[in-house]
């Protein structure tokens, strides 16, 4: 039979880089926003700059511990589901049988179709087909709570880096303009690179993340500006 071509569907790898930006847009906001309401308060470029750093380290370990906590939670369940599988598999197989039968008619095929794909699905790797077909987890979506938090955290500490980069760069009278100018060109561009990746309209994407970054360092800016004067 000659192979056909697969399609080339986008959402497979969409998972990562919608993840990737969003935490490098996180690490970008927070961390301009911080630098700019400390320099706004009249804070000297170092106190800008340890405000900086100790947000970047104070976002990226809570993003870290977030991750790790839902991710775990996660796959608690989803160990708790194949363990009672497991159980229901020793203790019943005809009725596991029966089971595994019924979802595939329930999804359009035909009864003597369908017992023959579960006996043979289950005869090869029974849990396997229960936790795909029945559970709806596949091996890729395995909860991996470790890798998931180190590359939360190193999503947000890469974007955080811009902003401090920038205030380590510019003379201490442009630190806010830019701080604020190249922050809300990084979320642009970010926001435009995931619109274009996911086949969305670019423009659009691009306005929404730049109207809630500017949202953002307006508001932190003026609370820091007023804090600053009244301490
Ligand atoms: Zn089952």
């Amino acid at each position: 039979m000659p192979m056909r071509p697969r399609e080339r569907h986008r959402t497979g790898h969409l998972g990562w880089l919608r993840a990737a930006v969003l935490g490098a847009n996180d690490g970008i906001l927070s961390t301009a926003s911080l630098i700019l309401g400390v320099a706004a308060a009249h804070g000297s470029r170092s106190n800008v700059l340890v405000a900086g750093v100790a947000g970047l380290v104070a976002g990226a370990m809570a993003m870290a511990a977030g991750e790790y906590v839902s991710v775990h939670s996660q796959s608690d369940a989803e160990h708790a589901d194949l363990e009672l599988e497991r159980t229901e598999l020793k203790a019943d197989v005809k009725g596991e049988h029966d089971e595994l039968t019924a979802i595939y008619v329930a999804r359009g095929v035909e009864p003597a179709v369908a017992k023959q794909v579960a006996d043979q699905l289950m005869a090869r790797d029974a849990l396997g087909a229960h936790a795909r077909d029945e559970l709806g987890i596949s091996k890729t979506l395995r909860a991996r709570p470790i890798q998931a938090a180190c590359a939360s955290a190193a999503r947000f500490a890469v974007g955080a880096a811009a902003p401090l980069c920038v205030t380590s760069l510019v003379p201490a009278t442009s630190l806010i303009v830019a701080v604020s100018a190249t922050s809300l060109m990084f979320l642009a561009l970010l926001g435009a690179l995931a619109a274009r990746a996911g086949g969305a309209p670019i423009m659009p994407a691009a306005i929404r993340v730049t109207f809630w970054g500017a949202l953002a360092m307006g508001v932190t800016a003026c609370v820091g500006a007023w804090f600053g004067a009244i301490v």
